[in-house]
């Protein structure tokens, strides 16, 4: 990949640290996609944008409101808490005996969840909403095989096609949505701002650093694209089937043609 070419689109600039690999996603994904996404997903919890999300209360209303579509089907979450293994802290994968996605945490994560960290939560619920096709096709021990082995080979795909890069990037964006920065921004200090984001948000100071410089990066984009699915009568299930959903590849050929 030639950095210079790709500094100016939204993706793939220096996502080292909210981007350890993971596999090659069905469909690319943009910051820009990612917060219609997150927006959505908040209209859907009925959460507003400038509040910071109630970890306990949302995974109690998981398995009654979230749904993800794999072709033109909307299919249930349930959630469960148990020890996953080998490291992990949280999982999201397909219950085939159920027909429903299944999203677990660890009894670590689900305490974690109750102090008001709800990165583990809300970076599987992105898998289960971005990535609905593959967990299908894969079992959760094949998800962690491929991923491992994927790992090693360089520059197999894109960080706008990394499933792990798409989760980390959209629950950034869920957890600390354009418009909710923007409120912060316009009520703040500027020097203040950036620990205000921090503890209003309950992440981790590397998570509201590089949430903060998106933002700046791509903040007209980001609050229109926000203020379009406020605005919208119909709640956007899935992005799969808008225009956006195409938007990382469209600027890939913007911006090689420059
Ligand atoms: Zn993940």
């Amino acid at each position: 990949m030639n950095p210079g070419r790709t500094r100016n689109l939204p993706f793939d600039d220096g996502l080292q640290v909210l981007a350890p690999r993971g596999l090659k996603a069905d469909r690319g994904h943009s910051y820009i996609s990612l917060e219609k996404e997150a927006v959505a997903l908040r209209r859907m919890f009925k959460i507003d944008l400038d509040r910071p999300i109630d970890g306990v209360a949302l995974w109690n209303a998981i398995p009654y409101r979230l749904v993800s579509r794999v072709a033109g089907c909307a299919y249930h979450v349930d959630v469960d808490i148990r020890p996953l293994g080998n490291g992990r802290i949280g999982q999201a994968c397909w219950d085939s005996a159920i027909g429903k996605f299944l999203i677990s945490l660890t009894e670590d994560s689900y305490r974690r969840l109750e102090l008001g960290q709800v990165w583990d939560l809300i970076h599987e619920i992105m898998h289960v909403r971005l990535h609905p096709r593959l967990l299908q096709r894969l079992k959760s021990s094949e998800y962690l095989e491929k991923a491992y082995n994927e790992r090693f080979l360089k520059h197999s795909h894109r960080s706008s096609r990394d499933t792990e890069w798409q989760a980390n990037a959209g629950a950034a964006a869920v957890i600390m949505p354009a418009i909710g920065i923007c409120k912060l921004e316009q009520r703040v200090r500027h020097d203040e701002l950036l620990l205000r984001l921090e503890k209003s948000f309950s992440v981790r100071p590397v998570i509201a650093q590089r949430r903060w410089e998106i933002y700046l990066k791509y903040k007209s984009d980001l609050l229109t694209v926000s203020a379009e699915v406020q605005l919208s009568k119909k709640l956007p299930e899935s992005i799969h089937s808008s225009p956006w959903a195409n938007w990382a590849e469209l600027s890939s050929k913007r911006g090689s043609q420059r």
